[in-house]
């Protein structure tokens, strides 16, 4: 066993998750695009929480309320750190992508697009990373363009390019594709962004847990993600966004906490990050998302990445040999997630003949309609790795496709 692969096992056992049987069968979890599992620290940090900490933020007066607060505060730290963004002013808490890019959409775009302006999205955005601009175009009589991809699922840059303009007001791009795994070049693409004026939001769900963000190299002007993706809770979530732009922004929603002073006929508004802080928050996903990320600094985000990387390669040599299978995405630089279909057979009847075997996996158009047509398929099994498969759970995927072949054709 490689000195990695024993790091690697002794992760896996911080999952419990993974103790279980399902129909009988090992678990053999391989939908960490859907979702990670969660560490025992994690956990453990979020049960302390509630056992000992239970109190709601910045509203002061007892000792509690101190403690949650510092607790609150110092996992928005924590984040910054993580992203390296200048100061944690830069950091707001949501509840995922999807309200990130929310957000954004409907406070900066809405303030700042108009009649003829476009939106330059890609063809392979989750639909968190495309309704939300659908909606602020059709208020103000914007266009939403789509850059294409190359048939192994890379990023068309001419066709970005071509589609870039001096009417692009906003570029929304995912750093790693949910279907394809290709990782985008996320600092190229906002430099092209840049120079032609337009601002720049990247959807971080699928990078922040398999490669490090930088988002003063990578310079982007937004960077959302999920804490759920990166072994936190569900329900939280963050926006990334460069100071002096929040500071241009109104408030996306109303209510305790995002206020100055509120008088009957007028409300002035509180500074960023609170301003986008509306009522109580999730107190208790920040705690845990803070336990999340020391969990990911704990074993170190190159060597995840060299161990996910080993995971994958082994994946899409062994499924690759199996008479039938078509992969989708086959870019050089793929992040830990293989989209496959058995020709001939349902995506959907080979999930649950997979599921069967104890495998899951995700089968379905992922939230990515426009890639599925631009592939021509209704939908794709989807096998995606994390730091507690190993390469048995990759052999029985293998196992199961192969069973699933001998079933449905
Ligand atoms: N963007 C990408 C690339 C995703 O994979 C997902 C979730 O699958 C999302 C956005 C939406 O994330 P959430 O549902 O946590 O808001």
């Amino acid at each position: 066993m490689s000195q990695l692969e024993q790091i690697f096992t002794s992760v896996r056992n911080e999952f419990p998750a993974l103790t279980q049987k399902v129909h009988g069968k090992n678990l053999i979890y391989l939908d960490s695009g859907a979702t990670t599992l969660k560490p025992k620290s994690v956990i453990d940090r979020i049960t302390h929480f509630y056992s000992f900490e239970t109190s709601n933020v910045h509203r002061g007066a007892h000792y509690l309320g101190d403690v949650a607060t510092q607790a609150f505060e110092s996992a928005r730290n924590s984040v910054a750190q993580f992203l390296n963004a200048r100061m944690p002013e830069e950091i707001v808490f949501v509840r995922g992508t999807t309200e990130g890019v929310n957000l954004v959409a409907h406070s900066w775009a809405m303030m700042n697009l108009k009649e003829g302006d476009e939106i330059l999205i890609t063809v392979m955005e989750h639909h968190g990373n495309i309704v939300p601009w659908q909606m602020v175009a059709e208020k103000v009589g914007a266009k939403v363009l789509a850059a294409d991809i190359l048939d192994n699922g890379e990023l068309n840059i001419e066709d970005f390019k071509k589609k870039l303009s001096s009417k692009t007001k906003m570029v929304a791009f995912t750093g790693c594709s949910n279907v394809l795994g290709t990782n985008n070049d996320m600092k190229l693409l906002t430099k092209l962004a840049h120079e032609v004026g337009a601002k720049v939001l990247i959807d971080g769900a699928q990078v922040v847990s398999q490669a490090k963000v930088d988002v003063q190299d990578i310079d982007c002007d937004f960077f959302v993600f999920s804490a759920h993706k990166v072994f936190g809770p569900f329900g939280m979530g963050v926006v990334y966004g460069k100071k002096e732009i929040l500071d241009g922004m109104s408030p996306y929603q109303g209510g305790g906490s995002m206020i100055a002073k509120v008088t009957v006929e007028k409300t002035t508004y509180n500074d960023v990050p609170f301003r986008f802080e509306a009522g109580t928050p999730h107190i208790e996903g920040a705690v845990g998302l803070h336990a999340a990320i020391d969990f990911v600094n704990r074993i170190g985000l190159d060597k995840i990445h060299s161990y996910e990387m080993d995971l994958l390669k082994y994946a899409t040599e062994k499924l690759s040999a199996i008479p039938d299978v078509k992969i989708f995405g086959t870019s050089e630089n793929k992040g830990p997630i293989l989209s496959f279909n058995i020709k001939g057979a349902h995506h959907s009847d080979v999930g649950q003949i997979l599921d069967q075997e104890g495998v899951a996996v995700r089968a379905g158009h992922h939230c990515t309609q426009p890639l599925m047509t631009r592939l021509g398929v209704p939908g794709t099994v989807r096998a995606s790795f994390s730091v507690y498969n190993n390469h048995q759970d990759v052999d029985a995927l293998v196992k199961a496709v192969v069973k699933a072949r001998e079933m449905l054709l």
